[in-house]
């Protein structure tokens, strides 16, 4: 009788393992909610990703607080922009969780900008000029093209972490490649009228979309990256305005809108205010859907 339920509770503990080691997922921490979803496209079930910021928070400013300490010291996986985005909060962050699989030079420390060309490269760091970032403008994510390259190295880096499931992960990358090269060519299609249109922006967010639609940047109001536009600045950007008519005024959701609001007001140039990430339950497709359709109504 007694060797009878220890057979049993040996074979339930048997089924219990395995059936944790079959569901066990990979933990991923990813700095803006942008890679969030790009990895839960590219793993699917297989991972529970988290996002540090949300697209109404501003990812080159937030608190290490205890609660993302408590998650980036259980994750598997880190994936951020690099490229100094984060330089304000993530290397404090990295040190208090102290998870050796995250650090630079591990598996789990991906930066997605390590993967692309970066524009704006400054020739010479000055950094009285405001928040540059000696690599390079870091707003990356606005570019499909973009995306596309690091989709592929992120789904190297999960067939790395993850390699028992190496196969899936190349499937689901060949099946993301098709559909999103299909996104890109309508996206493209969409936004031909858009060509040469000529913008205003509140801080140099806009980069890589404008690369990307040829829009052509006439003013920026923040004076210096980070620095938030005075009264002098707004003068001349006003002057500059007269000179040469802007089509939109373009910002993020989640920059403060006094300036943009003001020049609207001189100016009566269309505000276009744009999500800078993904919000909760929508995907990479639909929040690039959104920006394209915003952008194409405000015309
Ligand atoms: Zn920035």
């Amino acid at each position: 009788m007694f060797i009878l339920i220890k057979k049993h509770l040996l074979l339930m503990l048997i089924f219990l393992f395995c059936s944790a080691n079959s569901y066990a997922k990979i933990n991923v921490f990813a700095c803006e909610p942008e890679w969030a979803s790009l990895v839960q496209i590219l793993a699917g079930d297989r991972v529970k990703a988290f996002s540090a910021t949300t697209a109404l928070q501003d990812p080159h400013h937030i608190q290490a607080r205890p609660s993302l300490i408590a998650k980036a010291r259980r994750a598997d996986l880190l994936i951020c922009t690099g490229a100094e985005l984060e330089t304000g909060w993530l290397p404090l962050l990295l040190r208090k969780s102290a998870n050796r699989k995250i650090l630079p030079g591990q598996t789990g420390h991906f930066m997605a900008s390590d993967h692309v060309l970066l524009l704006e490269k400054p020739k010479q760091l000055d950094r009285s000029q405001g928040d540059v970032h000696a690599d390079g403008n870091p707003h990356i994510h606005l570019d499909p093209h973009r995306i596309m390259r690091i989709a592929e190295a992120l789904s190297r880096t999960l067939s790395r972490v993850d390699a028992d499931n190496q196969a899936d992960y190349q499937n689901n990358w060949i099946s993301f490649k098709e559909s999103w090269s299909r996104a890109i060519a309508k996206w493209e299609q969409l936004c031909q009228s858009l060509r040469g249109k000529q913008i205003v922006v509140n801080h140099n967010s806009w980069v890589y979309l404008e690369d990307w639609l040829k829009l052509k940047r006439l003013a920026t109001l923040e004076p210096k990256p980070g620095i938030a536009p005075g009264s002098t600045h707004l003068a001349q950007v006003l002057v500059q305005l007269k000179d040469s008519q802007a089509d939109m005024i373009l910002y993020a959701s989640y920059q403060n809108d006094k300036a943009v609001r003001w020049l609207e007001q001189k100016t009566h140039i269309p505000v276009v205010e744009l999500p800078f990430s993904v919000s909760t339950n929508e995907t990479l497709f639909e929040w690039y859907d959104r920006i394209i359709n915003q952008l194409l109504d405000s015309q």
